[in-house]
Formats: structure tokens, C-alpha cells, sequence
């Protein structure tokens, strides 16, 4: 029994997905004539309540979209120093809108409004011209933390007076709003544009959602093409993504008790130093003494449990779809045996 635990992008298609996908309508979505996409697209947009929604083929390419639609280039982005925004998407900031970064040492991926307002340049010919602010929901490198809502609206609040752009790398988005109540309504008013990945816990091989006015996502198709990602016949994925915001999204809870469980066994060992506050589903923890992070996920991986070292002295685990409860258990075995 394989137990993948490196990322929630592991996850397959399941049965129902499959059968989803093969029964799929579709079209030239270029042509605006594929129905699956077409109903993937209304479908997110009305669950945010948002005018519009654009499905992408990656979430990078969801995000950059949104970026380039935001930003003309000289323009200065604010995020968090860890932002997947900043370092995990090939410097596409500057690569695609010649925009540069502003990052913020954050709490566990977060920023504040008052880091937002005191980062934001004076109207200064020598200075960038700021023009927008990228959050992440879940953090990624955060651990999976989740924003406080309240700090989300103050954020708000300072774009709205900065006369800033607001876009949410939601990545994870549905794993907050399982682990703190929100609503995806909530979300869409507070946000100009937000990216949703659909190949990571939700478990659709490929895809991403990004939704916007539609005046946004007007422009942003157009972008999505020049970036070589107006794709043909794209319902057989969007089915998938129907079916996982249908069947998908409050399961996601299971996820994250797993999540608690394995974080509570690392708690009980000698080699394990600080985790990160687990709030939803991802590990990350400190490991010292006995072994090194690269040890620790060699020795799991002789049982056939694959995690992973993301620096000399911290370790991932993700939980997922394709993480069942008995491979949890036997997952908390090997630990109190090692
Ligand atoms: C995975 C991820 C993305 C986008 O990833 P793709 O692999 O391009 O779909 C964006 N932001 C965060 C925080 C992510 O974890």
C-alpha cells in the first residue's frame, strides 16, 4: 500500500470523476462552444457570486492571468515573502508582467492590513506604482494556515481606499472555508479576482478556476490565449471539475483530521522539533537529533510512505483524497515505532 503524502496534487481522478469525464459534452471552448466548460465556468462564478469565471489549464497560469490583467508593467505587486505567487512560479511576475514584488515577512504565509497600508509606495516618480495585492488562502508554505476573516476585510478596505486590485491565490481556498466557516460568497465580495485549483485536494487531474467581473475575465481570456491557453476540447477535464466542487469540497474535512492526527503522533517523538499549527491539510515540522529531515523521509519511504523534505530541516506531509484512514493508522504506527 502506497502512502503518498508529498503533495495533494497526487490525487487521481476517481471512479465517478472517470465516468463523469467520459460522459462529458463537449466543444471548441476557443469558440466559446464547449457546454462542459461553459457549465464549469457559470457554475464557479454563481458559487462566488461573481459575474464570470475563466477555467485554466494550471494554477499558476490562473494566477499570472490575473497578474498581468491587474498590472501594467513598472507596477509593484504586495504579497507575503513565501507568496506561490513570488517563488514557486518561475518569476512570472516579472517574466509576464514586467511587474516587480513587495514581499512581507508574514505570520505562517499571512500579511496584515497595516503591513498592506505601511507597503504601499507614495504617489513618487521615483517609486513603483503600486497596483496590486495578492493574498494566499490557504498558505502553502504557511503550513496551511487560514486567514483570520476579519483581517481579510481590513485588507479590503485598504485596497479599496488605495484604489488597489485584490486577488486571492485560492489554491486551497476550499480547505479554509471548510476549516473556518466562511462562505465562497464571502469571498467573491471581497475579492476582485480569485484563483481556485482544481488538481489538488479536490482531486481532478488537471485545472483551474479563476473567477472576476466580468469585465476582468473578458480581459483575462484574452491573456489566457495569448499564454498559449485557450485549450479545444477542454469539457473532458471541466467535467471533473464539476464533479468535484459537486462531490469533492466538504469532505475535505476528513483531510484535515487525518492532518491532526499524524501531527499528534509527530508531537509524542524525540526527532520531531517545532510543527506548524495544522489548520488544515498540511504538516510541516522541524526535525533534529536522531535523524535529518533526508533521513527521516528515507526511512519512510522504506514503508512504502512518501513525504518530503523541504529544507535541510523540515519535512511535508499533504493529506488528500487518495489518504484514506487506514493508511493514516498505519502511517501514526510507523512513527511510534521509529
Ligand atoms: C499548487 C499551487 C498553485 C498552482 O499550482 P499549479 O500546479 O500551477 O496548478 C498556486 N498557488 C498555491 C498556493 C499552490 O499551492
Amino acid at each position: 500500500m502506497r502512502i503518498e503524502l508529498r503533495s495533494d496534487t497526487f490525487t487521481k481522478p476517481t471512479p465517478a470523476m472517470l465516468e463523469a469525464m467520459f460522459h462529458a459534452q463537449v466543444g471548441d471552448d476557443v469558440f466559446r462552444e464547449d457546454p462542459s466548460v461553459n457549465e464549469l465556468e457559470a457554475g464557479a462564478a454563481a458559487l462566488f457570486g461573481k459575474e464570470a469565471a475563466l477555467y485554466c489549464p494550471t494554477g499558476t497560469m490562473s494566477n499570472q492571468v490575473a497578474i498581468k490583467v491587474h498590472t501594467q508593467p513598472g507596477d509593484e505587486v504586495i504579497c507575503e515573502q513565501q507568496a506561490h505567487v513570488y517563488i514557486y512560479e518561475g518569476g512570472g511576475i516579472a517574466f509576464n508582467s514586467g511587474a516587480q514584488v513587495k514581499a512581507l515577512p508574514g505570520n505562517y504565509g499571512r500579511i496584515t492590513a497595516d503591513q498592506v497600508a505601511g507597503a504601499i509606495n507614495p504617489d513618487d516618480i521615483h517609486k513603483a506604482k503600486t497596483s496590486l495585492v495578492c493574498l494566499e488562502n490557504t498558505s502553502n508554505r504557511g503550513g496551511g494556515s487560514c486567514y483570520n476573516w476579519s483581517e481579510i476585510q481590513k485588507i479590503r478596505t485598504v485596497c479599496t481606499t488605495q484604489n488597489l486590485a485584490l486577488h486571492l491565490d485560492g489554491a486551497r481556498l476550499f480547505n479554509a472555508l471548510v476549516a473556518t466557516g466562511q462562505s465562497a460568497i464571502q469571498y467573491g465580495e471581497v475579492f476582485d479576482s480569485i484563483s481556485v485549483c482544481l488538481n489538488k485536494g479536490l482531486g481532478c487531474p488537471v485545472g483551474s478556476i479563476l473567477v472576476g467581473s466580468s469585465d476582468f475575465v473578458h480581459k483575462a481570456r484574452r491573456i489566457r490565449k495569448v499564454f498559449g491557453g485557450g485549450m479545444r476540447q477542454a469539457g473532458f477535464m471541466a467535467a471533473a471539475g464539476i464533479y468535484a466542487l459537486q462531490h469533492h469540497i466538504t469532505r475535505l474535512q476528513e483531510d484535515h483530521q487525518h492532518a491532526t492526527q499524524i501531527a499528534e503522533a509527530l508531537k509524542k517523538k524525540d526527532f520531531t522539533g517545532s510543527i506548524m499549527p495544522v489548520e488544515t491539510n498540511i504538516i510541516i515540522f522541524e526535525v533534529h537529533g536522531r535523524f535529518t529531515a533526508k533521513e527521516l523521509v528515507e526511512k519512510l519511504k522504506q514503508q512504502n510512505i512518501h513525504c518530503m523534505a523541504i529544507s535541510p530541516t523540515q519535512v511535508r506531509m499533504v493529506t488528500h483524497l487518495d489518504v484514506n484512514s487506514s493508511m493514516v493508522q498505519k502511517l501514526v504506527t510507523v512513527i511510534s515505532g521509529l
